[in-house]
């Protein structure tokens, strides 16, 4: 645990540091995996609403922690070339690090190892299943659709949000290339894993 801690502090996150630890092999990918973890602050949730949300949580865990994850965030491919469509310069395995690190650009890249959120159900009646912005840890959720989802679409849509919480964007309006950008492409990788485990 001590030994995590340094490294963690080591890791700071900027992206030189990034590199710089990726040459060294430094990152201990399986211990940081399986120490992900989510802090969550609720605002306008019910008791349900919340074991929903933490139920998405312990998908998103359990996903984290496995290989398979790993290797499908190393190996995404796009225009044949291993990568995600707007990645904001980070390569496939630094997104995978950043994931890991919980790195939110609103805590100044600071890793923790965890998914600080803090999480907003509204009402409304558009197709906007949620939104957040850059600067906030908030991430607001459409309660229309958050009622309906299963628990893997929730898990994958709050993956999305947190992604954009990474520093990680897509165009607003759809677009073919949009799906592959990182919030959508490891959102849905998330929700697709999640059914095929049968989390
Ligand atoms: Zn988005």
């Amino acid at each position: 645990m001590i030994r995590l801690f340094a490294l963690l502090t080591l890791l700071s996150c900027s992206h030189y540091q990034l590199q710089e630890a990726q040459s060294e092999k430094e990152i201990p990918y399986r211990s940081l995996a399986s120490e992900w973890k989510a802090d969550i602050h609720y605002e306008g949730f019910s008791a349900d609403d919340i074991k929903k949300v933490q139920g998405a949580v312990k998908i998103i865990k359990k996903i984290i922690s496995s290989d398979e994850f790993r290797e499908l965030v190393i190996n995404y491919t796009f225009l044949d070339k291993k990568q995600f469509h707007e990645n904001s310069g980070y390569s496939n395995e630094e997104i995978y690090q950043l994931i890991l690190l919980g790195s939110e650009t609103t805590g100044n890249r600071l890793a923790n190892n965890t998914m600080d959120v803090e999480l907003e159900l509204y009402e409304d009646s558009s197709k906007t299943i949620g939104y957040t912005y850059p600067h906030t840890t908030r991430i607001w959720m459409n309660r229309k659709y958050f009622h309906n989802y299963t628990k893997a679409q929730v898990a994958g849509n709050l993956m999305h949000e947190w992604l954009h919480k990474l520093g990680f964007t897509h165009a607003v309006k759809w677009n073919k290339d949009r799906e592959h950008s990182v919030p959508y492409a490891i959102g849905y990788l998330i929700e697709d894993l999640a059914v095929k485990l049968e989390l």
